[in-house]
């Protein structure tokens, strides 16, 4: 199949808990596919161990053309999401959206990729301590008002 044949994704905004499936279009028909199933590979990643990558697979309910959509989960911040306990908190979704608009250029991507190699072991024992929430909250506080006064 070559690129062009390639079917296209329309729509679809994956949040954390709350997700929208995208619709996948059959390149020979240009009708939604249907979705068969969903799927979760697990793949190695980084220092600390796996991550979990989810794919849609979808038939063409006029060809019958079959093909497999790799979903991305958007992630909440992690420490974030441990500190105000969760990932749908207004706090995490300021940080979020701050992280996705503003760290979007080179640096930027590089420094959310440490961010998210660093933060979960952080994030784990974030969880276990009040103290520590305290200490992490009076920490994003500045971050937050900044963030916020940008608008997000
Ligand atoms: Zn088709």
């Amino acid at each position: 199949m070559g690129d062009a044949e390639k079917p296209r994704r329309v729509g679809g905004i994956e949040e954390v808990k709350v997700k929208t499936l995208p619709q996948i279009m059959c390149p020979r028909c240009n009708r939604v596919m249907v979705v068969e199933r969903k799927r979760t590979e697990t793949e190695k990643s980084g220092l600390f161990g796996t991550k979990k990558i989810n794919y849609i697979d979808v038939k063409c309910p006029d060809c019958g053309s079959r093909w497999s959509e790799k979903i991305e989960e958007k992630k909440g911040c992690f420490i974030a999401t441990a500190t105000y306990g969760s990932p749908m908190s207004d706090q995490v979704e300021s940080l979020r959206k701050f992280r996705d608009y503003r760290l979007s250029g080179y640096i930027g991507k590089h420094f959310v990729n440490f961010y998210y190699t660093i933060s979960p072991p952080i994030a784990r024992l974030v969880a276990r301590s009040e103290k520590l929430r305290r200490v992490t909250r009076s920490l994003l506080k500045p971050l937050l008002n900044l963030v916020r006064s940008m608008g997000h």
